[in-house]
């Protein structure tokens, strides 16, 4: 999708104008712990266009001093992975040599740049707001945060100069599998290791949305694609050590795949950003094979080592239960195939469709066996079940009464589809309606 980015110096407003984008829709971060204390993405829309909004504020530091340190870096970021950058002014502060040198880097950048005066409550800032004409620039759009007037016009503007052309994707149909995780787990070792293997199996296709590389993977019976933005395999400018920016990637990627590894280093443990990707992966319902890599530096490896380390990810992750974790080392090549036929089964399993008259074979009879919990003496009957047409698994079951259905028999729910049909790591939607 389309991301458009906020940037500027600090405090001229930039978090003010992203909470008035996502207004209409839940931060697309909120439901996923750790990234949510500072809200930078979410997901917008305008005219029926869907978008991606990135707050690049979220290191900002009350200094302008910093400038050739955090706003460079958060500057180059947006140039980077936007599509659109909103640059932001404020006219109470007026045109400062930091917003000269940031609209210098983001000319250079050739990407559709949006100039925002931010406060602009009366007519007599309209006109002070002509100062930033200074800058070199034909065209800048006002806001007002007294009356919040002035998106519109500016929406309507960057969604109109959204690129048209369709991307057409040269490996449609093909299992798109990303490798996510944070900075130095291992990602790009592994993704060498696997085509290393084979050099002349290996098509790379650059330029396709902003940059992504798809690798085509096709050896011992597998055929795939690496889903690989911003080249995770070329050493980027901007720091990977900022987790905002590795965040930004794999939400891209994530998006684009239908298997999500997430890579974490045996040596460090899950964490909290190992979470946010998790939770992104799952918040789109793709399929998710946990991979604890560099498990060659666990010297201590007693019967129970893998156990232990599988049961603290386990229970952080919660109730989503069947998801493979696998111990492998990238460097040594251990386990690295075992990786590719998991991600292929967790594939297969995520577009698996079950008959209806399987599902219903089946389910109905465990439903009567225990059925959900009576409300106010009232039975609760389910009848019949469908499996949507959706690109992951998700189930319809139609009862008499059912706001009563409540979260654990759902759950109970879910159990009983994986059991009997077996959806290792793909998440599950269970809906009740009313016949
Ligand atoms: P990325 O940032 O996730 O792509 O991580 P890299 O693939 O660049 O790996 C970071 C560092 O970890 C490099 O020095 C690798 O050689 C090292 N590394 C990666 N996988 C393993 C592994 O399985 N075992 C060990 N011991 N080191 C590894």
């Amino acid at each position: 999708s389309n991301i458009v980015a906020i940037v500027g110096r600090p405090n001229v407003g930039k978090s003010t104008l992203f909470n008035r984008l996502l207004e209409r829709r839940e931060a697309i971060v909120d439901a996923t712990a750790g990234v949510t204390r500072d809200r930078h993405y979410g997901k917008s829309d305008w005219n029926g266009v869907d978008f991606t909004v990135i707050d690049t504020g979220g290191y900002d530091v009350n200094n302008d001093d910093v400038f050739q340190g955090e706003i460079s870096k958060q500057v180059q970021l947006a140039v980077d992975e936007a599509t659109s950058i909103i640059f932001m002014l404020n006219v109470e502060e007026g045109l400062t040599d930091t917003d000269y040198e940031i609209y210098e880097m983001l000319r250079r950048s050739n990407k559709p740049v949006y100039i925002v005066v931010n406060k602009v409550d009366s007519a007599k800032e309209e006109l002070a707001a002509t100062e930033f004409y200074q800058l070199g620039i034909e065209k800048y759009y006002t806001l007002s945060s007294a009356t919040g007037s002035g998106t519109g016009d500016l929406l309507d503007d960057i969604v109109n100069d959204f690129p048209t052309t369709e991307y057409k994707d040269p490996f449609e149909g093909l299992p798109k599998i990303t490798i996510a995780g944070r900075p130095n787990v291992g990602k790009s070792t592994l993704t060498n290791a696997l085509l290393d293997t084979d050099r002349n199996i290996v098509t790379d296709v650059a330029g396709t949305t902003r940059d992504s590389i798809q690798t085509l993977y096709n050896k011992f019976g597998h055929e795939f694609v690496l889903v690989d933005t911003a080249g995770m395999r070329r050493k980027s400018k901007v720091s990977e050590d900022l987790e905002f920016y590795s965040v930004m990637r794999s939400i891209r990627s994530i998006e684009f795949s239908d298997v999500v590894i997430i890579m974490v280093d045996a040596t460090l443990g899950w964490e909290s950003q190992d979470m946010n990707i998790f939770g992104l992966a799952q918040k789109n319902r793709k399929g998710i094979v946990i991979v604890v890599n560099k498990w060659d530096l666990i010297e201590d490896k007693h019967t129970n080592t893998v156990r232990d380390f599988e049961k603290s990810i386990r229970d952080k992750i919660g109730q989503f239960s069947d998801i493979p974790i696998l111990f492998v080392s990238a460097l040594t090549k251990q386990r690295i195939l075992k990786v590719v036929e998991t991600a292929m089964t967790v594939y297969e399993d995520r577009k698996k469709k079950i008959k209806t008259s399987k599902l219903n074979e089946v389910m109905l009879p465990i439903f009567e066996g225990t059925p959900p919990p009576a409300n106010k003496g009232k039975y609760i009957k389910i009848k019949y079940c469908v499996q949507l047409p959706t690109p992951s698994p998700q189930f319809v079951f139609f009862c008499n009464l059912p706001q009563y259905v409540k979260e654990p028999y759902k759950r109970f729910t879910e159990n009983q589809l994986r059991k009997e049909f077996g959806f290792t790591g793909v998440p599950i939607e269970v809906y009740f309606r009313q016949k």
